[in-house]
């Protein structure tokens, strides 16, 4: 590190948990940020400002007026243009040391399988079933750990789905990709507009500690949040033995 790094970068290395090393780690990391909107502003924001060394990010939208109330990472003037060019954007101001691969496109399962696997940590900030599914079977197949969040009306939810480890779970395993889950969608449903910022700030913290080698991650464990008591659940969550993602996974 050069001494700007040292300076930027000082409030995280004067923490024992993190030092020097822990923040070479994030320097030296590659995250992949699936989505630039409500859940993905903060959490992009996050791993910028942390140094998190080449941080991509995807998505085929554009920043929308309606946007605004919650995806803090865009601006009204940016409203017509592309979401990561607008994220990336924001990034570079935040943070100029690091790098953004700024992708407008739709992460089909052909692509995500070549995305993910060079990646160190994924993030899901997607708003439909169909990614998330795509993101967590490409998570598998690569063993990359995968850092997921959803959020709509006054709840949330975030975890960490971790196969690197065959005791953890995979997201199919809690969300079965044959089960019939209601869509249920910002757009039709509203969302509270700093619930996105919670989770996708908790995202970010576990992401961040994943890289840097800090602490215990969420893995194993589901938390739900009801912003409206402010309440959070912690759910214990095990393999399935019958997930049709992972099951076929082999050990060790
Ligand atoms: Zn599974």
């Amino acid at each position: 590190m050069n001494d700007d790094q040292l300076l930027r970068y000082s409030r995280h290395i004067l923490l024992d948990d993190v030092g020097i090393d822990g923040q070479q780690r994030l320097l030296a990391s590659h995250a992949l940020v699936i989505g630039a909107g409500g859940l993905g502003s903060p959490v992009l924001m996050y791993l910028a400002t942390a140094g998190v060394g080449r941080i991509t990010v995807v998505d085929h939208d554009t920043v929308d007026l309606t946007n605004l109330q919650r995806q803090i990472a865009h601006t009204t003037a940016r409203v017509g243009t592309p979401k990561v060019a607008s994220a990336a954007q924001t990034m570079s101001a935040i943070n100029p040391g690091v790098e953004v691969v700024a992708l407008q496109e739709r992460a089909d399962a052909a692509r995500l399988e070549a995305l993910v696997a060079s990646a160190d940590v994924v993030l899901d900030c997607s708003d439909n079933f169909a990614t998330r599914h795509a993101v967590n079977a490409a998570c598998v197949t690569h063993r990359k750990p995968l850092v997921s969040g959803a959020a709509i009306g006054f709840d949330g939810q975030v975890s960490v789905y971790d196969s690197r480890s065959d005791a953890n779970p995979c997201y199919a395993c809690i969300f079965p990709p044959d089960a019939t889950f209601e869509e249920v969608r910002c757009a039709t449903m509203g969302v509270f507009a700093p619930l996105v910022g919670i989770i996708g700030t908790v995202q970010a913290a576990e992401a961040l500690k994943l890289l840097a080698g800090v602490g215990s991650s969420l893995a194993g464990r589901l938390q739900m949040l009801d912003a409206r008591a402010m309440e959070w659940t912690d759910i214990r969550i095990a393999r399935q033995p019958q997930c049709t993602v992972c099951a076929s996974r082999s050990s060790g």
